[in-house]
């Protein structure tokens, strides 16, 4: 169907006012669903964050309009509607940290850029340490951020008390010894993100075409001539992947292997409670991972599943494993309900660190290998991608995220890990 009116309203306080006072009648539809044209400027292959950031920022920053986001099923089906919404940039490495910096002065900035409540929420986060190697280790970290610019301050444990009095300090196991804290960290309403920059991209002439699978490559001579879709045939100039947990499937039908495997992560919300969390709160000694949403539900998570699929579902020893992570910090936690879980699925690279990067075929681009952190990213992803499909050239803090690092011995391993996509 196609709209007639697009999405060109200004929402604000007055708008919001007048509307309820005069039976909300001229709310127009936030972005349009144009048909396919034969062709376009850029094609962005998935309509996450990630997808319609880059279709915004080219519009916006880099003044193409001439451009097409295909969307296998509905905006936010993907990851950016699964993830349990933690935005930080608490990062050690320098192929890392400026980027996820760059990427949280543009979380700081969205609401106002996109004219759209995102909920941002910089309620900061609290990484425990329970060792005093790993305070070392986190004093190497916060002095890493700070240089990039970042904000970090180390905590002891009686400061962490006052954060979170309710913490188990004298666990014999895990004993908390302080935490490492970025006050500008949080969390961010995650499909909101998505319908903000849709709304944007829309409002600068990017269509969207929602329930358009991409099935296959138009490649001639080495080069990418537009995509395959359920709707047909779609030319394009430039074609720009961008499609997370899919990203073998989709870059095998252009012939491409990648060091990346998808696993599944699993996210849970409990029943709501009364705000007990400052922020984002996560274990030291496993993996576990808190924050507390404004409807009051305990949203939190741990590892991956550890085994490669596509099924948008997991398993029970790891919800048996993220909830003894939470008893093991917070034994309070295991008086909550559960009220709801899910899994999304992870573009999990070698070592941890995301691709965006040119292709061997001309007119071919990759975003993905996001593993479980690339919620944080979105904005700068979006930013950086744009950067890089306009100029043919990368952005300066993403210049570190190429495909032949592996060859090259270059890796971006955060966690020092090895090769091993299921440790990181
Ligand atoms: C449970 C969970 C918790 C997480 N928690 C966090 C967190 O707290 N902080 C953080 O930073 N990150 C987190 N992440 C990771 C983050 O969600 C992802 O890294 C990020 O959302 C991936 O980018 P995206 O939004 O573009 O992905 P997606 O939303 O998955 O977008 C990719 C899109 O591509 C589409 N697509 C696939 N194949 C095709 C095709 N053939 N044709 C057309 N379209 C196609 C899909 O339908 C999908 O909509 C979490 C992830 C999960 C699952």
């Amino acid at each position: 169907m196609q709209f007639l009116e697009t999405a060109q309203m200004r929402y604000s306080a007055f708008t919001l006012i007048s509307e309820a006072l005069t039976g909300n009648r001229r709310w127009k539809h936030v972005w349009r669903e144009p048909d396919p044209k034969p062709g376009y400027d850029v094609i962005i292959v998935g309509g996450g964050g990630h997808g319609l950031a880059t279709a915004y920022y080219l519009a916006r920053e880099f003044g193409l309009a001439n451009i097409a986001v295909v969307e296998r099923g509905w905006l936010g089906s993907g990851n950016i509607g699964r993830n349990t919404t933690i935005i930080r940039s608490n990062y050690l490495l320098p192929g890392n940290e400026p980027f996820y910096e760059f990427s949280l002065k543009l979380w700081e900035d969205l609401e106002q850029d996109l004219n759209y409540n995102t909920m941002v929420s910089q309620r900061g986060i609290l990484n425990l340490c329970h060792t005093d190697s790993q305070r070392d280790a986190y004093a190497r970290r916060g002095n890493a951020m700070r240089m990039a610019g970042a904000d970090a301050i180390l905590l002891d444990a009686n400061r962490v008390r006052e954060l979170c009095p309710y913490l188990d300090f004298d666990n014999s196991r895990f004993p908390i010894r302080g935490g490492l804290w970025q006050k500008r960290g949080g969390t961010v309403r995650h499909d909101a993100v998505a319908w903000g920059y849709a709304r944007g991209a829309d409002q600068r002439g990017v269509d969207i075409l929602q329930n358009c699978e991409v099935t296959g490559f138009k490649i001639q001579n080495g080069r990418c001539l537009g995509v395959e879709t359920k709707k047909g045939l779609i030319k394009a100039k430039k074609t720009a992947i961008c499609v997370a947990g899919s990203s073998s499937r989709v870059m095998a039908m252009a012939g491409m292997r990648l060091p990346i495997e998808s696993h599944v992560l699993q996210a849970f919300v409990s029943e709501g409670l009364k705000p007990i969390i400052p922020g984002v709160v996560t274990f030291g000694a496993g993996h576990f991972y808190v924050s507390q949403s404004d409807k009051g539900g305990l949203v939190f998570g741990g590892d991956i599943d550890g085994y490669n699929t596509y099924a948008q579902r997991g398993n029970l020893p790891v919800v048996e494993d993220v909830c003894e992570g939470g008893m093991a910090i917070m034994p309070m936690i295991g008086r909550a309900r559960l009220l709801r879980m899910w899994g999304g699925v992870m573009d999990m690279s070698m070592d941890g660190s995301p691709f965006i990067d040119k292709t061997g075929t001309e007119g071919l681009y990759f975003n993905g290998g996001w593993c479980y952190g690339g919620f944080k990213a979105t904005p700068a992803s979006g930013f950086c991608y744009a950067h890089l499909i306009a100029k043919d050239e990368p952005h300066p803090t993403a210049a570190e995220y190429r495909l032949d690092r592996f060859r090259r011995g270059a890796m971006i391993d955060e966690k020092g890990v090895g090769a091993q996509p299921n440790l990181h």
